[in-house]
C-alpha cells in the first residue's frame, strides 16, 4: 500500500494529514491556505496564526499555546 501521489495535505499545526474528508476545515492567512485536522487544531490556529505563517516549529508553538490554555483553566 502506498500514499504516494495524493498531494498529501497536512494539518498546519499538528501534521497529520488533512486532505479530503480527514480535513476539518482551513483558514486563509497571509494569502496562504492552511489545512487544520480538527477543532482544537483550529482553535490553537487562530491564537497565532501569525506565528504558524511565519513557519514557527509548530510543535513548539503548540506546547506554548497549550500551555497558556492550561494557565487560563486553572486560573479561574
Ligand atoms: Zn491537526
Amino acid at each position: 500500500m502506498s500514499d504516494e501521489g495524493t498531494g498529501g495535505e497536512v494539518c498546519a499545526v499538528c501534521g497529520k494529514p488533512a486532505e479530503g474528508e480527514r480535513g476539518f476545515s482551513h483558514l486563509y492567512h497571509g494569502g496562504r491556505r492552511f489545512p487544520l485536522c480538527c477543532p482544537m487544531c483550529l482553535q490553537l490556529f487562530q491564537r497565532a496564526p501569525d506565528r504558524f505563517a511565519r513557519g514557527e516549529n509548530p510543535k513548539t508553538l503548540v506546547e506554548e499555546l497549550l500551555d497558556e490554555l492550561k494557565w487560563r483553566d486553572s486560573g479561574r
